[in-house]
């Protein structure tokens, strides 16, 4: 059964941008009589803050939106993510990573490596990890890519795809060849979270049994690690659904920082949803 989803973080109120998101993914739930999820993702200590949660709860209520109950909250099931990364150990797949962002920005320098969050910076030497383990130091874990592309073989990579049915940011749609190496050796588990962003997406994408990922092109590129993912794990790959990102009349995209264009304050305001929805083309 066609199911999607739309995967707030509270990290501050919705806008715009949010809301649009929202009526896609729940549109495209209604026309296919399918189901229509929400879910919280809250597990960034350093971004989410408390009560944001009911926030988005009442601020799509307002919009009209309806979805399954009860909610899931990713801070409420870490051990279901522990144990995603206990078996990606087990598997050799991952390794444990003790540096600093600035340790790692500073390896990279300005050579021609790409942003920080591509680092492939490997495992420590084994006497250094032993020392900095021996030490209490906090680590992540890492995905290796060489390790996942040696488990899976050279045509089981080669072979990793995902269907777009909606556009990638530079017009991609169909059969989109998966470049997980685009990211490079992705955090799994944060130091400080246990876990991190890709795998609570593509574990709760398969548990809930998402069909369709309905999202913007600002997670494009996300894809493609997390259809690696799900080869790892034995998940099914989605079908993903990517829009265009809504722009304010400056030509800029929405954020957070547009403080002026919270879905709150237009309610505050007194802006009928209808107007709102008919705005955002629904
Ligand atoms: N929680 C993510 C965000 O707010 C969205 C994750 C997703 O849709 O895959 O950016």
């Amino acid at each position: 059964m066609f199911a999607t989803r739309f995967a707030p973080s509270p990290t501050g109120r919705l806008h715009r941008g949010h809301a649009f998101s929202a009526l896609t993914a729940w549109h495209a739930a209604k026309a296919a009589g399918g189901r229509f999820i929400l879910r919280i993702e809250d597990i960034d200590p350093t971004r989410c803050r408390p009560g944001f949660d009911a926030r988005i709860l009442e601020d799509l209520g307002w919009l009209g939106l309806d979805w399954e109950t009860p909610v899931r909250r990713q801070s409420e099931h870490l051990p279901d993510y522990a144990t995603v990364v206990d078996t990606l150990e087990r598997r050799g797949l991952m390794y444990r990573c003790f540096r600093t962002r600035k340790e790692i920005m500073d390896a990279i320098g300005d050579a021609p490596h790409g942003p920080v969050e591509a680092a492939r910076p490997g495992p420590h030497p084994a006497d250094e990890e032993a020392q900095l383990l021996a030490e209490g130091r906090p680590f992540a874990w890492r995905l290796s890519l060489d390790r996942a592309r040696d488990l899976l073989g050279e045509r089981a990579w080669n072979a990793l795809a995902f269907v777009e049915e909606g556009e990638g940011p530079d017009g991609e749609r169909g059969l989109i060849p998966a470049r997980p190496e685009t990211a490079g050796d992705v955090v799994l588990a944060r130091k400080d979270a246990g876990t991190a962003y890709h795998l609570a997406v593509a574990h709760d994408d398969a548990l809930q049994r998402i069909t369709h990922v309905i999202r913007g092109q600002d997670l494009f590129e996300a894809t493609h690690i997390q259809v690696l993912l799900q080869a790892l794990m034995g998940w099914q790959t989605p079908v993903y659904r990517h829009h265009r990102l809504l722009t304010g009349e400056d030509g800029r995209r929405y954020a957070k920082r547009d403080r002026s264009v919270t879905l709150a304050e237009l309610r505050q305001g007194g802006l009928d949803p209808r107007t709102l929805r008919a705005e955002l083309g629904f």
